[in-house]
C-alpha cells in the first residue's frame, strides 16, 4: 500500500477532566518519525478549545506508535495542540513537561504508572446485577472464574494491542471491585510514559467500542464500601536507583510532604471521594510516607527499603489524572 492511515490523537479542553479526541489522516507510506507527518488543524469550538469565531487549532504529531488495530504500516500519532499563531494552547500540558524533561535529563527520571479503570455496561459496572450489588469485595482482586472476573477478553485484547503498538506495558491485574482493572506502563521517561498512558487509554476506549463496553476513569465510580480507582505513580532518579539512594528517596518524601496541596491540585478531579483514608488510601487532608504502607500517601516499597535504593510510589493521583501534570509536579517538587 502506498498510503497509510494515521490516527491523530489529542487532548481536548474539557474541564475539569480533559477527554481524548482523534481523527484519521491518509498520508504517503513513508513516515519514520513524527516530523515526517504534516501539521493538521481541527475545529476547536467543538472541543472546548476555541470560540466559534476563531476556531482553528493546530495539531502537531509528537510521538508515533504502530496502530495495532488497523495493522500494517498504519500509525497512532499523539499530538500537541497549538494556537493558529503557533503558540502553545493552554490545554497543552505536555509542552511544560517537555521543558522540564530537557532541563533535568541528566537525572534520568523513570516513571511507572498504574492505570486503574472500571468497565461499565450502560449505567452499571460490567458484571454487576441489574438490581442491587454483587457479593462484597474480597475475592475479586487478581481473581479467576466467571463469578469473580468480568471483562477479561477485553483486557487481554487491550494488552496485546498495547504490546503490538510497541508500548512499554509492564502488566495487568483484576482489581478489588468487580469490573475494575489495572494496567501498568513503564518504567519510562516522563514524556514517554505520559504519551503511552494517553495512547493506551485511547486503545482501551476504542477496543471497548467493539464490545459495547465503556471504560471510565472516575476515581469513585460506585459510592460506599467499594474501592475507588487511582493511578499510582512510581518514580525514581538515577541516584535513587544506586546504593545509598534510600536517603535521596526519604528527602524526596519530605519535599512532597511540604507541597501536598500543590500536588493534590494537579492529581485529578473528584479525588476527595477516593482519598478517604479507607480502601487502601490516605485521607486527602493528611500526608504520610512509609515503608510498605498502602495507607500512606507515599509508599516506599519493601524491596527498596531492604536494598537501600530503588523508587517511591505516589499513591495519591486519581485514575482520571493527566500524566503530563503528575510528572511535572513530581519533577518540579523533587528536583528543584
Ligand atoms: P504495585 O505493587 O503498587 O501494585 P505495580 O507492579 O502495579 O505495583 O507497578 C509498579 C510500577 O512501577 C511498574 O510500572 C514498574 O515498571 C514501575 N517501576 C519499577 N521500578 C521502577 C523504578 N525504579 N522507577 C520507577 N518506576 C518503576
Ligand atoms: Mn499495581
Ligand atoms: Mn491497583
Ligand atoms: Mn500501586
Amino acid at each position: 500500500m502506498n498510503k497509510i492511515m494515521v490516527e491523530y490523537i489529542w487532548i481536548d479542553g474539557h474541564i475539569p477532566t480533559a477527554k481524548l479526541r482523534s481523527k484519521t489522516k491518509v498520508v504517503d507510506n513513508k513516515v519514520s518519525s513524527p516530523s515526517d507527518l504534516p501539521d493538521w488543524s481541527f475545529d476547536g469550538s467543538s472541543t472546548m478549545q476555541a470560540e466559534g469565531s476563531f476556531s482553528d487549532c493546530l495539531l502537531k504529531p509528537v510521538h508515533i506508535m504502530k496502530d495495532p488495530l488497523r495493522g500494517g504500516n498504519n500509525l497512532l500519532a499523539m499530538c500537541e495542540v497549538f494556537n493558529s499563531d503557533g503558540s502553545v494552547h493552554k490545554s497543552n500540558k505536555r509542552a511544560q513537561l517537555r521543558e522540564l524533561a530537557e532541563k533535568h535529563k541528566n537525572q534520568e527520571c523513570w516513571f511507572g504508572i498504574e492505570q486503574e479503570y472500571t468497565f461499565f455496561d450502560g449505567i452499571k459496572p460490567l458484571g454487576w446485577p441489574d438490581n442491587g450489588f454483587p457479593a462484597p469485595q474480597g475475592g475479586y482482586y487478581c481473581g479467576v472464574g466467571s463469578d469473580e472476573v468480568f471483562g477479561r477478553e477485553i483486557v487481554e485484547e487491550h494488552m496485546e494491542a498495547c504490546l503490538d503498538a510497541g508500548m512499554n506495558l509492564s502488566g495487568i491485574n483484576a482489581e478489588v471491585m468487580p469490573g475494575q482493572w489495572e494496567f501498568q506502563i513503564g518504567p519510562l521517561g516522563p514524556l514517554e510514559v505520559s504519551d503511552e498512558v494517553w495512547l493506551a487509554r485511547w486503545l482501551l476506549y476504542r477496543i471497548g467500542e467493539d464490545y459495547g463496553v465503556s471504560a471510565t476513569l472516575d476515581p469513585k465510580p460506585v459510592k460506599g464500601d467499594w474501592n475507588g480507582a487511582g493511578a499510582h505513580t512510581n518514580f525514581s532518579t538515577k541516584s535513587m536507583r544506586e546504593p545509598g539512594g534510600i536517603k535521596i528517596i526519604e528527602d524526596a518524601c519530605k519535599k512532597l510532604g511540604k507541597n501536598h496541596d500543590k500536588h493534590i491540585d494537579m492529581y485529578g478531579a473528584d479525588n476527595e471521594y477516593r482519598l478517604t483514608g479507607d480502601h487502601e488510601t490516605c485521607s486527602i487532608k493528611d500526608f504520610k510516607y512509609g515503608v510498605s504502607d498502602r495507607g500512606a500517601s507515599i509508599r516506599i516499597p519493601m524491596q527498596t527499603a531492604n536494598d537501600g535504593y530503588g523508587y517511591l510510589e505516589d499513591r495519591r493521583p486519581s485514575a482520571n489524572m493527566d500524566p503530563y501534570l503528575v510528572c511535572t509536579a513530581l519533577m518540579d517538587t523533587i528536583l528543584s
